[in-house]
């Protein structure tokens, strides 16, 4: 997967982007990420890239002018799907994690400021926010959608099944997970894990995560309720 971001900090990602996961993932060319500054499609000699709000207010928008350039490049080398960040987006959660996965490319574009002005929407597939809340930047909200979407492109993960068995993927939260050792403060490990019966140990684990779910997000359930009585196929 290639994945293109644009944004006027592209130092912000050195770190996150060499370590752990994403680290290994661009080392191996699983998860290519190429950085781009907007300033660089900016066109005055102090490469700005924002403007007052016409109508007033406080801050400064992002013009448009640079993010029509970068697009205009940046598509002309090939398809991609354009992903803006912003909090009025559809909500990112695993399922979005999984349809961005099954993409070869995709451009994340991170805003600034008070926001981007409006018209940079016409050229954008999809607008996405990972919470309730107001960041200072899309940078963080398109490393969260990075992180998530790089762990289910395929190889990434070690172990498939850490993608399978994970909260959300079966739409339900993960049981509870133990290492050694076995007793630690007087704190004990269900019996059950030691005792070497895998299909015990599954059905333990399924009436865990059911129940962890019923109480910790009974709304994810209901989705699984509604999706499954969903629209059928014509027979
Ligand atoms: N004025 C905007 C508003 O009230 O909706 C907020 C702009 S915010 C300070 C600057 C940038 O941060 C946005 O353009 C967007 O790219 C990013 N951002 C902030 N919160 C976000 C969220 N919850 N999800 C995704 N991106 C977010």
């Amino acid at each position: 997967m290639l994945v293109d971001i644009v944004t006027i900090f592209p130092g912000f990602f050195a770190s996150p982007l060499a370590t752990g996961l994403l680290g290994k993932a661009g080392e191996r060319g699983l998860v290519e990420v190429r950085l781009h500054d907007l300033r660089d499609w900016a066109t005055d000699r102090h490469r700005s890239v924002d403007d007052a709000p016409f109508g007033g207010g406080a801050g400064m928008v992002m013009v448009p002018g640079p993010w029509f350039d970068a697009l205009d490049e940046l598509e002309a080398q090939g398809p991609a799907r354009v992903v803006l960040l912003a909090p009025d987006g559809r909500r990112f959660d695993h399922k979005v994690a999984q349809r961005l996965a099954a993409e070869p490319r995709l451009i994340l574009c991170c805003g600034r400021y008070e926001g981007i002005d409006e018209r940079v929407r016409t050229r954008v597939d999809e607008v996405l926010s990972i919470g309730d809340f107001v960041l200072a930047g899309g940078e963080t909200a398109a490393l969260v959608v990075l992180e998530a979407v790089a762990r289910l492109v395929p190889g990434v993960m070690g172990n498939a099944d850490s993608v399978t068995d994970e909260s959300f993927a079966a739409g339900l939260l993960e049981y509870p997970q133990y290492t050694r050792p076995a007793v630690y403060r007087g704190l004990e490990v269900p019996a059950v894990l030691r005792s070497g019966d895998h299909g015990a140990v599954a059905r333990w684990r399924r009436d865990q995560a059911l129940d962890r779910t019923r109480r910790l997000r009974p709304d994810l359930l209901e989705q699984a309720e509604e999706d499954a009585d969903g629209p059928q196929a014509p027979g």
